[in-house]
């Protein structure tokens, strides 16, 4: 396929499940080279536009152009074509309890290629270094910790070499310091893959601030954000200003009279 660089545009794209529209008409772009944030709160459709990214769900309206190519009209070889390119890391780093961690990184490889075993595991050793994992080849899923599993969810998804590499809250369920480590471990593929488009979901802001080159916040279905890092930091926006917790949500409560027999009662009661 042509494609030299694998830029992500959204245009004007609508999706959801049956008949129910969680994304509403999202436009932006998530370049390549450079790691992209989807943003938003809980339930915005975040998961849902991953999903769209990676072809398991169509759009109902729009599409997405990658690499210049609308993705889902494409014929199906070059569709599968596309999606080889992508690596994902899902939540929970996703492993197989019964296999090694070398057998469950080169799974892809094995899978897809017809490589044999010894080449297999040395690309797999390569990979498992990137993430500082290759002394645990061969230890199997439950013997690492929340943290190392997740590092070998990344090594999984880069065995292939993609040109996207997909992260569903990467720091999610971890302690700070392997939250940073994770942060860090990302911004490492940046510079190991310079022309990968890395596109991460989260809405962890200290992880926001550390990878971020590029934000694409979601709210009610649509892009309410689409731009570097710093252009999101000093937006006005009041719903910006609230999601990076600049300002609190200004639910009025209703003022309710004690009533002065009420709050005599009550001290009658406190001061016995
Ligand atoms: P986020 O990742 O931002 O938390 P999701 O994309 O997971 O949000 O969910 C957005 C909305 O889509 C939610 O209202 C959720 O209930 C709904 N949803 C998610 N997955 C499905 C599904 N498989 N079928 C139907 N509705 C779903």
């Amino acid at each position: 396929m042509p494609t030299t660089t694998w830029d992500i545009e959204l245009k004007d794209l609508w999706g959801g499940y049956n008949n129910t529209k969680i994304l509403k008409g999202i436009n932006g772009s998530l370049p390549a080279g450079k790691i992209s944030v989807i943003l938003g709160g809980s339930g915005c459709g975040k998961s849902t536009l991953l999903r769209h990214i990676l072809g398991l769900n169509r759009p109902m309206e729009g599409s997405i152009h990658i690499g210049g190519h609308d993705f889902f009209a494409v014929d199906s070889k070059q569709f599968r074509k596309i999606r080889r390119r992508m690596g994902v890391l899902f939540q929970d780093g996703a492993l197989l309890g019964s296999l090694t961690l070398g057998e469950n990184v080169g799974l892809p490889l094995a899978e897809h290629t017809k490589l044999p075993q010894e080449t297999i595991r040395k690309i797999v050793l390569h990979k498992l270094g990137l993430v500082g994992l290759a002394d645990y080849i061969d230890y199997y899923p439950n013997e690492l910790s929340g943290g190392m599993r997740k590092r070998a969810g990344l090594a999984r998804a880069i065995v292939m070499d993609p040109q996207i590499l997909l992260c569903d809250e990467p720091t999610s369920g971890l302690d700070p310091i392997n939250a940073a480590e994770m942060d860090q471990l990302l911004l490492s593929m940046k510079e190991h893959f310079p022309a990968m488009s890395i596109v991460v979901v989260s809405h962890d802001l200290e992880s926001l601030y550390n990878i971020a080159d590029n934000v694409l916040v979601i709210n009610q279905g649509q892009a309410a954000y689409c731009g570097n890092l710093e252009g999101l930091k000093s937006s006005e926006e009041t719903y910006l200003k609230q999601l990076l917790g600049r300002q609190p949500n200004s639910v009025k409560q209703p003022t309710i009279d004690l009533g002065a027999d009420v709050q005599a009662e009550l001290s009658k009661w406190l001061e016995k």
